[in-house]
């Protein structure tokens, strides 16, 4: 019998993994589905159980319920409990074991991009405080020697964040103001908030007019392909990388997880492109 696979989320009509998904299975020859479900919010804790009734094997959790989904969980993985947050769920022993990949996802993504096997000394500006900031924060807070900055709109949250990173010990706070005069010390910036997503596509968290010499910039959004301020980080010659690696990352990872089969991330970047082109 078929497995089947999904994703929760509040909207989630938009949601790409299903495509992703389901290219891969048939590529790869792997007998699954994969749907996904628009879950209300009052519903969470009863959908879990009905998955878990009906034999889902795995499961993807998208905004807003990353945080939200982990009381109804039998486990949650260290790593994904420190980040407050799940993303990929898979059942084990009969028990749904909760996972954070963000970081990870992001972080291969950007190796890969940079050419590089890993960070030394970088100095990286971590644009917003919300659940993919912090998992990148709690990722890139493994290499001890970085100067990770955080510049957020409400300065609060960006504690917050520091707090959970394991106190990094080159960690500055900032508002975006300060950010973007500060811009040209970074050798990476990360934008992780919603802005400049479609359709507010003319938005940006700060404007990129100085960057420092080698600098790259990564926007986690992946729709538009190029926001607001990666087009600027271009024009200032920076090298860029949009979410959509990130993206495929997660459901090559889930897919690995769920099924023990690697598959090719590649392949989902050419349909990313396509259906967002
Ligand atoms: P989240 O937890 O809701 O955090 C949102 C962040 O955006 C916060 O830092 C928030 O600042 C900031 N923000 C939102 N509206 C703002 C505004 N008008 N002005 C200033 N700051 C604003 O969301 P998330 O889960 O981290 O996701 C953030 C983005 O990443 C989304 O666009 C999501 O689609 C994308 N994402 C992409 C991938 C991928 O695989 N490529 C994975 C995960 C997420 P405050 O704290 O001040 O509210």
């Amino acid at each position: 019998m078929s497995e089947l696979f999904g994703i929760i989320g509040n909207p989630i009509a938009h949601s790409l993994s299903p495509l992703l998904q389901n290219e891969a299975y048939q590529l790869n020859e792997i007998d699954a589905y994969f749907q996904a479900f628009h879950v209300e919010h009052e519903d969470v804790e009863t959908a879990i159980k009905g998955m878990k009734a009906i034999g889902i094997k795995g499961f993807m959790v998208t905004v807003p319920y990353k945080a939200k989904v982990i009381p109804f969980l039998d486990e949650v993985d260290a790593i994904a409990l420190k980040k407050g947050a799940v993303n990929i769920v898979q059942l084990i022993d009969g028990k749904y074991v909760g996972y954070n990949f963000d970081g990870e996802a992001w972080l291969q993504g950007l190796l890969e991009d940079m050419n590089r096997q890993s960070l030394h000394e970088e100095s990286i500006l971590i644009l917003g405080a919300g659940g993919a900031a912090l998992s990148i924060y709690h990722t890139l807070s493994q290499y001890g020697e970085l100067r990770i900055d955080i510049a957020n709109r409400t300065i609060e949250r960006a504690n917050a964040l520091k707090e959970v990173g394991g106190d990094h010990k080159y960690t500055n706070v900032l508002s975006l103001e300060e950010a973007e005069s500060m811009q040209y010390q970074y050798d990476v910036i990360v934008q992780t908030t919603s802005i400049g997503m479609w359709p507010d596509i003319d938005q940006s968290p700060i404007h990129i007019t100085k960057l420092k010499k080698d600098a790259f910039v990564s926007d986690i959004i992946y729709n538009p392909a190029e926001t607001k301020i990666l087009k600027q980080a271009r024009q200032n010659g920076a090298r860029t990388q949009n979410g959509m690696k990130m993206l495929a990352l997660q459901n090559a990872l889930s897919i690995e997880k769920w099924t023990g089969r690697k598959v090719n991330y590649q392949q989902m970047m050419a349909s990313l492109h396509k259906a967002l082109s």
